[in-house]
């Protein structure tokens, strides 16, 4: 007897039905907001039942180009049907076009791809690590690398033990060797820090996204990059989140023309259609690491390098960083026009489509994370961060009349909350 097939349309699960399969059956890592997405196009996203809402988060900065880019989305298909995966056993014929392609859009000698973002985080703790020991002379495993307090690199035990988020650290020890965490946003503290002659690097992001999108003052940058070079230590900047025209230049480094020596990129390298990362660095630093010595399965695989190539395309062709820039400031000067409205916001802050705003709890006790069902509820998806935080990220592709649009749910929501 053959199994019964059951198309979506026979099954007919609600937004409850789907919750309690995944409570069910999946591990309990997340908690998200309770809204089930079956579909994306552009800035729009529809769930289950059909209801539409414009997306403020877009997989946190992965979905750039909007949803179901068409010529990304093509660029999947036609790969997919050709050849999706060799390994690095073999070369492919892809991999080669990709690396001259991004190599050449962000201006560095090499690239070497991975997959997830903290994959790319890993690669370019390994490569200042080799660096260190083959051209800087630092003594064997004496090697340290500094970060900064309230960073989020990812998930791995090696980038955890950077953390100072309690919620991501806290179980997990014992945790990696070798590293210094100094505060954000204080020159000072890097200073003192790179006295140690056995420092390789210091990896920071530009603007710490999952912090609650905390940009540094004016200058902070340029003033660490200088720093760095005068102490032989490589800048790592860490542009997952920051890079691909985010916050209103391809990278968030170029606000202050700043060239780190590594650069590590992820999340919307695809497009948001599959996880691809890459780590850039000029020659002196890339070839410290040698045949055998790292790699991935899937990193640099035919269908990822295609895409993340039409995912590039799409960034200039689409002018979405001057589209960022530009309404990011729209966005932002509005909103503090509500929040001067309403007294639940506390601050705005951000650069280009990377906001966020701080709310104070409100008298009977509601939360960002209320704020965040009754936004949902008026059609607009966002995320809380750190209890009183909403980050506001929507596809970089929006327009001005949709900045209005979104304003004018976000106002509605704070006024009414109580
Ligand atoms: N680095 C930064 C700055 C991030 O914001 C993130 C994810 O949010 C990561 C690294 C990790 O990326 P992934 O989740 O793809 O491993």
């Amino acid at each position: 007897m053959s199994a019964q097939v059951l198309s979506d349309a026979d099954i007919k699960l609600n937004t409850a039905d789907y919750i309690a399969l995944e409570d069910k059956y999946g591990a309990h890592n997340y908690h998200p907001l309770g809204v089930v997405i079956a579909r994306g196009q552009g800035q729009w996203v529809w769930d289950v039942e059909g209801k539409k809402y414009m997306d403020f988060l877009s997989a946190y900065s992965a979905v750039n180009q909007g949803h179901c880019h068409p010529k990304i989305i093509q660029a999947l298909v036609e790969q997919a049907q050709t050849l999706t995966l060799t390994s690095r056993a073999f070369y492919n014929s892809v991999l080669g076009a990709y690396e001259k392609y991004v190599t050449e859009y962000f201006g560095y000698d090499k690239v070497l791809p991975m997959n997830t973002g903290v994959e790319g985080g890993e690669t370019a703790l390994k490569l200042a690590r080799k660096w260190a020991y083959l051209k800087k002379g630092v003594p064997e495993n004496k090697a340290k690398i500094i970060f900064a307090e309230g960073n989020f690199h990812g998930r791995t035990l090696a980038i955890i033990s950077a953390s100072t988020d309690p919620d991501c650290r806290s179980g997990f020890g014992p945790f990696m060797p070798g590293y210094e965490i100094i505060p954000y946003n204080n020159i000072a503290a890097l200073e003192k820090a790179l006295q140690d002659p056995h420092v390789a690097a210091f990896m920071v992001e530009p603007i710490q996204g999952e912090a609650g999108v905390m940009v540094p003052d004016a200058g902070y940058l340029t003033r660490v990059a200088e720093l760095c070079k005068a102490h032989n230590v490589l800048l790592i900047c860490d542009e997952v989140q920051t890079g691909l025209a985010r916050t209103g230049k391809l990278l968030a480094a170029d606000h202050e023309n700043v060239r780190a020596d590594i650069v590590i990129l992820g999340k919307a390298l695809s497009g948001g259609v599959l996880p691809v990362s890459a780590v850039l660095a000029d020659d002196e630093i890339m070839l410290c690491i040698k045949p055998g010595e790292h790699g991935s399965t899937f990193g640099g695989n035919p269908l990822a390098c295609r895409v993340a190539m039409a995912a590039l395309e799409v960034i200039k062709e689409e002018k979405l960083a001057e589209n960022s820039e530009r309404l990011g400031r729209l966005f932002r000067a509005e909103m503090e026009k509500i929040a001067a409205r309403v007294d639940l916001v506390t601050k705005v802050r951000g650069k280009g489509l990377l906001n966020a705003i701080v709310i104070k709890p409100t008298a009977s006790g509601k939360t960002a994370w209320d704020v965040c069902v009754a936004l949902k509820e008026n059609g607009l998806l966002a995320k809380p961060t750190h209890g009183d935080i909403i980050r506001f990220a929507p596809p970089l592709m929006i327009t001005e009349e949709d900045v209005h649009w979104a304003l004018e749910r976000i106002e509605q929501v704070l006024v009414t909350i109580e």
